[in-house]
């Protein structure tokens, strides 16, 4: 019902102010316009099957001396030109709005929709509480919510905490990532986790640690699989 009122409520919305590209600002258009939409460089089914990194290889070379608690990381697109910018806006512009382009987005590259009849539990990358007071919103959330909600996947916004405030990740060099989110995932009540198969959401996957990191905190709790999708990767 609630998702009735907000989707009325926003078709009035853009009756009264039609909506305008937040990353072009081309007018008249949805709030990710076709044009930047078609612009995003979508990763295909050619890409490491562990991290998703676009290779023909099976496995990438940093995988191939790495290893993660997740099965498998999967991502829709590069992080790069409109895509980076459109998560940049939605990140620390506020421009929520841009969650539902987005997501869908994600919804169109999941890359084997079979998978999403084999997961029992989706579990967006949670934020500190106090980045989450600080920005008012998860983006991981925020992308998880509607993904889920297109593909009816159940949706679990308090299976994790995030105990630490970490520095950005993308701050750091390579080494330091790793250290920088060690331990910092706390399962909250682990029976609801124990025997599941959990895909784990975030806007974008560069070293992989944060998703790793939580990875082991699922398996920790008795989750049977760990997998990952995001929006993005770095490459
Ligand atoms: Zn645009
Ligand atoms: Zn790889």
């Amino acid at each position: 019902m609630q998702n009735i009122i907000h989707d009325i409520c926003t078709g009035l919305l853009d009756l009264i102010y039609p909506p305008f590209c937040l990353v072009c600002n081309t007018a008249g258009e949805d709030y990710l316009c076709a044009k930047c939409i078609e612009s995003i460089d979508i990763i295909g089914p050619v890409h490491c099957h562990t991290c998703g990194m676009p290779t023909e290889k099976f496995k990438c070379s940093d995988c191939q001396v790495r290893e993660y608690s997740f099965e498998s990381a999967a991502s829709a697109g590069v992080f790069d030109g409109t895509l980076r910018e459109a998560i940049h806006q939605l990140k620390y512009n506020s421009r929520t709005a841009l969650a539902d382009p987005l997501a869908e987005i994600m919804v169109r590259s999941f890359p084997d929709t079979r998978l999403a009849g084999r997961i029992d539990i989706v579990v967006p990358i949670p934020i500190h509480r106090s980045r989450h007071l600080e920005r008012g919103f998860n983006q991981a959330e925020e992308l998880a919510s509607r993904f889920c909600r297109r593909l009816r996947l159940t949706l679990s916004t308090n299976a994790l905490v995030k105990t630490k405030k970490t520095q950005h990740q993308v701050d750091l060099p390579q080494d330091l990532r790793y250290t920088n989110v060690q331990g910092v995932f706390r399962v909250n009540n682990p029976a609801s986790i124990a025997g599941k198969r959990v895909l784990l959401i975030d806007d974008v996957i560069t070293t992989g640690s944060t998703l790793s990191e939580a990875a082991k905190a699922l398996t920790g709790a008795g989750a049977t699989s760990v997998c990952a999708y995001t929006l993005a990767r770095s490459i």
